[in-house]
């Protein structure tokens, strides 16, 4: 079975008033998704998505100009050979950002029409499920525009916000830093620990907004207030620096999500630079190098839980994947997070995830279903994707 076609929809949902949000590196006012589409000779249809938010227009034309001419004709259920067909032709001027975003999403596609073609969930392709549900964690408690000039005001919001995931069934919370002076930010998050309460899992995240001294004082704060862990406290090229604070502070540290393949987690790891490690499956190199990612990060002790920010095949591609994580350490009574993955689910405005999927995502108590079906297990709704695509491209 080989590949005969391949498109990429550039989708793109533009929030308005109060959906639009803030965090520390700068405010999103849409939500934007790349999505590739690839047709085998047999009329299999597998799906994937292709770079994390952010200008897309460079990983559609990475994929058109520079890959699809090596794709098409190749055996579409060969997802190693592929990977390592594009990962060897790129590699001179590759390995990060752009060219693996463009791969990633191709080798989510190929992994779909694996699953569809064995009519089986692409956890069973992987060796099968330590979990049929995993434990979600609410990605919130983003700033608005009022928030910069009213810091009194953030805070009740934070509060508002916060027992709102809580009553939707949540009971785990990240939520954002990095963008207020430091003590109006510590004053945001010790309210979201004063709405919910000392029992309830709060983690934050600074989107890599603060140096090494800042980081210090935060990351103190932080876990006087019973936070699990502390996201992105320094730029990903300082990976010594994360080392260090991961000896100074007693909070956990996690990173992962602006670093890309097997070469560049292992850095990480190497370096023990993180607790946690959050690779994006729709950025690092795809499910292939998700599951070599997963197996590097078991030989450092070092758990897994995937960053999770796009559309719903995103979100599907990060569910089959957690699926196949095996606990962190192995106890008789697994739970997350001391030895479970938990599962980043984005609660701000998105209708590429809401919208996108036929049936959505839900949360069961506070946990989200693996999706069963074939392949990625999700359907696309062919109106919403119409709806939302601003340039398309195909390559036959
Ligand atoms: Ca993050």
């Amino acid at each position: 079975m080989n590949i005969k076609q391949l498109e990429t929809f550039l989708l793109e949902a533009k929030l308005s008033g109060d959906d639009r949000f803030y965090y520390s590196q700068g405010r999103f006012a849409d939500r934007r998704s790349l999505l590739v589409k690839i047709t085998t000779d047999e009329g299999l249809v597998g799906w994937g998505e292709s770079g994390v938010s952010m200008p897309l227009e460079h990983v559609q034309t990475f994929i058109h100009d520079a890959l699809a001419p090596r794709l098409l004709g190749k055996s579409a259920l060969q997802t190693e050979p592929v990977w390592h067909d594009l990962y060897s032709f790129s590699r001179d001027f590759g390995r990060k950002a752009t060219p693996i975003d463009a791969m990633s999403g191709i080798d989510i596609a190929l992994w779909d029409i694996r699953g569809k073609e064995a009519g089986k969930p692409i956890h069973l392709l992987m060796g099968g499920a330590f979990r049929s549900t995993v434990r979600a964690y609410a990605t919130g408690l983003y700033y608005h525009e009022k928030d910069l000039t009213d810091p009194v005001g953030a805070v009740s919001n934070v509060q508002e916000e916060a027992c709102r995931h809580r009553d939707a069934g949540f009971s785990a919370i990240k939520g954002k830093i990095g963008l207020l002076a430091v003590q109006d930010d510590i004053r945001r998050m010790a309210a979201a620990r004063e709405a919910v309460g000392d029992e309830f899992l709060l983690m934050t995240d600074a989107n890599h907004g603060y140096n090494r001294h800042t980081a210090r004082t935060v990351g103190r704060a932080l876990h006087e207030l019973g936070f699990y862990w502390f996201e992105e406290p320094l730029v990903p090229e300082d990976i010594e620096g994360l080392a260090s604070l991961r000896q100074e502070l007693e909070i956990a540290i996690a990173a992962g999500e602006c670093e890309y393949t097997r070469y560049g987690m292992l850095d990480l790891l190497r370096s023990q630079a993180v607790d946690i490690l959050q690779p994006d499956i729709s950025a690092c190199g795809g499910l292939s190098e998700g599951q070599k990612i997963v197996a590097l990060a078991s030989s450092h002790q070092t758990p897994v839980c995937l960053h999770v920010w796009g559309s719903g095949i995103s979100v599907a591609a990060a569910l089959q994947l957690t699926a196949a994580i095996p606990p962190m350490p192995h106890t008789a009574n697994p739970r997350a997070p001391e030895n479970e993955p938990l599962f980043e689910f984005d609660r701000t405005r998105n209708p590429l995830r809401d919208d996108l999927i036929a049936g959505g995502f839900n949360l069961e108590v506070d946990q989200l279903r693996i999706p069963q079906g074939h392949g990625l297990g999700v359907e696309i709704d062919e109106d919403a994707l119409k709806h939302h695509c601003v340039t398309s491209r195909l390559s036959q």
